[in-house]
């Protein structure tokens, strides 16, 4: 690692599972990325083996397999799979982190007992659905309805751009059970064989591995007993939830950022111009000073923000702004390392050619860009 940690923040016991992260990456995920990409896949038995490592529990409750974690091992966590380069297998193989909190915090034990030790253990796979085709950003336009009808709910509309659409066993679903706004919604597990619910695969700029999908539900009857709280009291699970996506896709740019400059560095020290390596050349040697310096002010951000977390603030304006500026760290990194690298970096399969694709779904999911400034700003009072 070029850039190291602040040991204020990290215990040996946290360094001993980056270690234990950092091996299984390089183990199970960074020798397959670009064949995975071409594939447009991996194979779902890697869930089962990231459950066996201890990678899909980390922060969820022991009673259903998972391990109760700080915010400095999310981090790593995701700081790690970022690393990887390949943000698609990391975003379907860890897309029960969006889909698993609501029902955390809202779901009745037994919906609980029903979901999370089968994701947990890698033999089933959760998503998240809230976006629509005409609602994005602006959540509480969301049209999708659930109509009570004696024990089920009758769901109609269609979701749209979601990660493990296609092979999700499990979908926390956005719906609209009463009127207009943010508090005519609920949410809803619904599974993959509900009667009614079909799915179509969706292609994409980046992230080729993870299965991005199209769902719609066409008199789709879900038992009652999957509602996920109360009717109506959904949308600050839904805001909650976002925060905790804000931060660890903040932490997977960081660390996609440091591999950009681990490749560079690398290049940089090999390839030889005018009669020296590149990085005897004071232009790039710049470059790369650049790209640690916005790295570790990324980092500096996101532990301040974990430390905050730990504490019990509930930082919002902080961890929009943070996931805004690790987006563009990444941005800078994967542009700045593409170039060091030359024309090898333009190439297919190359992890900072990846990257450089993978990048601008940072600035759209989890919260747009703007959408995040206009967070920030309200908090901040402006
Ligand atoms: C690869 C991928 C995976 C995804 N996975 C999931 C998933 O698993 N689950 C899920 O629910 N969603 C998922 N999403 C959806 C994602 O969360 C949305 O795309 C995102 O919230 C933006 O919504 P939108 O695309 O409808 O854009 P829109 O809301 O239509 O916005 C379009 C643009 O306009 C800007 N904009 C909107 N309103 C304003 C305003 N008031 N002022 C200024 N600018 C504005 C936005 O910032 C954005 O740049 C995924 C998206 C992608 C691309």
């Amino acid at each position: 690692m070029l850039t190291k940690p602040n040991p204020r923040h990290y215990s040996a016991d946290h360094e001993a599972f980056r270690v234990t992260v950092r091996r299984f990456v390089e183990r199970e995920i960074i020798p397959h990325a670009a064949d995975w990409d071409e594939a447009g896949g991996f194979p779902r038995e890697l869930y089962v083996k990231a459950a066996a490592a201890g990678l899909l529990g980390v922060g969820f409750p022991e009673e259903y397999g998972g391990t109760p974690a700080d915010h400095f091992y999310r981090m790593i966590l995701a700081e790690e799979m970022g690393r990887s380069g390949s943000g698609g297998t990391c975003a379907s193989l860890m897309s029960h982190t969006i889909g698993l909190p609501p029902l955390v915090a809202g779901a009745s034990p037994d919906l609980k007992a029903r979901v999370l030790p089968g994701v947990i253990a890698g033999e089933k796979i959760s998503a998240l659905a809230v976006t629509e085709p005409g609602a994005g950003s602006d959540v509480a336009q969301l049209a999708t309805t659930a109509k009570r009808d004696g024990d089920h709910y009758v769901v109609n509309g269609s979701k749209m751009f979601i990660t493990s659409g296609m092979r999700a066993d499990w979908y926390t679903v956005a719906v609209r059970t009463g009127g207009p706004g943010a508090s005519g919604v609920s949410l809803l597990a619904i599974e993959r064989d509900a009667p009614g619910f079909t799915r179509t695969e969706l292609k994409k700029m980046g992230w080729w591995a993870s299965d991005t999908a199209e769902l719609s539900f066409n008199d789709c009857r879900v038992p009652a007993a999957n509602l996920i709280g109360a009717e109506g009291q959904a949308f600050p699970l839904i805001m909650k939830n976002f925060n905790g996506e804000r931060l660890t896709l903040a932490a997977s740019a960081c660390g996609a950022a440091q591999a950009c400059l681990e490749d560079a560095v690398d290049w940089a020290r090999e390839r030889k111009t005018f009669g020296q390596p590149l990085i005897g050349h004071q232009v790039i040697r710049h470059k790369l000073v650049d790209m640690v310096e916005r790295i570790e002010a990324t980092r500096a951000l996101l532990d301040d923000l974990a430390a905050r977390l730990d504490a019990g603030e509930q930082p919002v304006a902080q961890t929009a702004m943070a996931k805004n500026y690790a987006a563009r760290t990444m941005q800078f990194c994967a542009d700045t390392a593409v170039q060091i690298l030359g024309g090898s970096g333009y190439m297919r399969g190359v992890r900072v050619e990846r990257i450089y694709r993978e990048v601008k779904v940072m600035m759209i999911g989890g919260g747009a860009e703007e959408i995040l400034k206009d967070l920030a700003a309200r908090q901040l009072g402006f």
